[in-house]
């Protein structure tokens, strides 16, 4: 790679000082014909990078990772990682390099990091690219998660690089720019647990700590207290996923993060009708990530960090694993904490009172029973409390039902105005609905964009309802086949 002028980011690069073992020194593809599709010119501006810079040729190869600027020590990094269950001990960024950290204007540090920039060591047999559909399906999912409060990765941009790859059929190449706050996942705390250099996992949890679980440096044992502290960020991003409806749709080891953000939008989507059940990933038979199962498989891949940890832990056996299950257990009543404020500040109720746990369960045995959309029933009852009766209860087949539950809730909302006013501030009215996101994509992969960049502006403010913009809050179609997501690739 040759070096762009002008410097473009302030580069740090501590994951490269830090943890020589977890990565191999690479470059990028060169994309023939970069072209600018989108730019996230807000979070440039975050990141201290002056957006005209990035939108001219010199920016737009590095953002095709063509050239690595000034200060970039790109890599691709390694990891392992439960798939589905089954484990494969070497994964890693196949198509993928971190470029290096920045530090953003609030002092926090962010990777900045390339998806789709060609073939690593870690390839395997993938070409190392990616397609323009699947890349503006995270940058659209990713950015619309971030303005419905969620903790996730950012999307800075995506470049189109003037070829074409080989899918189903052949389709137009893209090259998405995302930001992180690590790109550390259990499953690079795997790797280095296998690692044949002992101090990997040593230096991996001191990076780990000093980056996204400070407290834990302190603490007696700080790989115990990092366990704790992935778990609790864990399980609080998990319960914002069930509030908003979001199904991640491949919760493998090597997309959990340890920061806490959630990464890896490839075949997610939202639910419309509340079924827990609800799967949308073709290759997802079994409905292990389903969206019911998200809380016990995040659960489940935390013990496979807490297993990758157990070096770190007690030096007896036993003990140690007592240590890292009692974190474990920790994590389940923690999750059905934030799970249970969550869903009282969706129903506008205040503290918890008795009761309010039948309310909530009789509310998801409605919803399920009638197939009602979860997203629009939330927005229905605020509506609901200031006085449009039939908005809630006429979304319901069972309407004596939906009605008797309805007395109860109103009984229970101590001031109606108030509330409903709290509850359009964390229901949103606009969520990325497949059938959109899908129209999105088909249109920008047939060269018109425009849909895709109305989605974007839409979904930028998630709980203001404007006129105009009605069929972007209808759900799907019902009656055909189901939606189905396939992994981007
Ligand atoms: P993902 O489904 O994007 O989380 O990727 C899972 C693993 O497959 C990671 O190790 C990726 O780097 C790798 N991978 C996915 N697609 C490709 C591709 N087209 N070329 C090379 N590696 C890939
Ligand atoms: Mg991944």
């Amino acid at each position: 790679m040759t070096v762009a002028a002008p410097p473009l980011f302030a580069f740090d690069n501590t994951y490269v000082r830090d943890l020589e073992g977890l990565y191999v020194a690479w470059q990028g593809a060169v994309a023939p014909d970069p072209r600018l599709v989108v730019l996230n010119e807000g979070l440039a501006a975050e990141l201290g990078v002056d957006p005209a810079l990035l939108r001219q040729p010199g920016g737009l190869a590095v953002l095709a990772g063509s050239v690595a600027p000034e200060g970039a020590e790109p890599v691709a990094q390694a990891y392992a990682g439960h798939q589905f269950g089954g484990y494969s001990p070497r994964l890693g960024d196949g198509r993928a390099l971190l470029l290096g950290e920045v530090h953003d204007d609030q002092g926090r540090r962010r990777d900045i990091h390339l998806k789709g920039s060609g073939r690593t060591p870690f390839a395997r047999g993938g070409d190392g690219k990616a397609a323009l559909g699947p890349m503006l399906r995270e940058y659209v999912i990713a950015e619309a998660m971030h303005a419905l409060g969620v903790p996730t990765t950012r999307s800075l941009a995506v470049v189109a690089t003037g070829e074409h790859i080989a899918r189903d059929t052949l389709l137009p190449g893209a090259v998405l720019a995302r930001v992180a706050a690590s790109h550390l996942r259990v499953g690079t705390f795997q790797y280095a647990s296998a690692h044949s250099d002992p101090t990997l996992l040593r230096r991996l949890a001191d990076h780990a700590i000093a980056r996204h679980h400070p407290e834990a440096a302190a603490a007696d044992q700080p790989a115990l207290a990092l366990l704790q502290g992935v778990a609790d960020v864990q399980a609080d991003l998990i319960a914002r996923w069930m509030h908003v409806g979001f199904i991640h749709g491949v919760m493998n080891t090597d997309n959990m993060t340890i920061s806490g953000e959630t990464i890896d939008y490839g075949p997610c989507a939202f639910m419309d009708a509340y079924d827990p059940a609800t799967v949308f990933s073709s290759i997802d038979h079994g409905g292990r990530y389903s969206y019911g199962n998200q809380p016990g498989i995040a659960q489940w891949d935390l013990a496979r960090l807490a297993e990758a940890l157990l070096p770190l832990l007690d030096p007896d056996v036993d003990t140690a694993v007592a240590q890292a299950t009692t974190v474990l257990d920790g994590f389940a009543a923690r999750y059905q904490q934030r799970w249970d404020e969550g869903m009282r500040a969706k129903l506008g109720l205040g503290e918890a009172r008795p009761g309010d746990d039948d309310l909530v369960a009789d509310l998801l045995a409605l919803l399920q029973a009638q197939a009602i959309d979860w997203t629009t029933w939330f927005r229905a009852l605020a509506r609901d409390l200031r006085g449009e009766a039939d908005a809630a209860r006429g979304l319901a087949v069972d309407i004596a039902a939906a009605d008797a539950w309805l007395a109860r809730w109103r009984a229970r909302v101590d001031a109606p105005a108030v509330a409903a006013d709290a509850m359009d501030r964390v229901n949103p009215v606009y969520i990325p609905r497949n059938h959109l996101v899908e129209e999105a994509l088909a249109a920008a992969t047939d060269g018109d964009e425009a849909p895709f960049h109305a989605l974007l502006d839409v979904l930028a403010q998630p709980f203001t309802a404007r006129p105009g913009l009605e069929r972007y809050t209808e759900p799907g179609p019902t009656g055909g086949r189901p939606y189905r997501t396939f992994c981007g690739t």
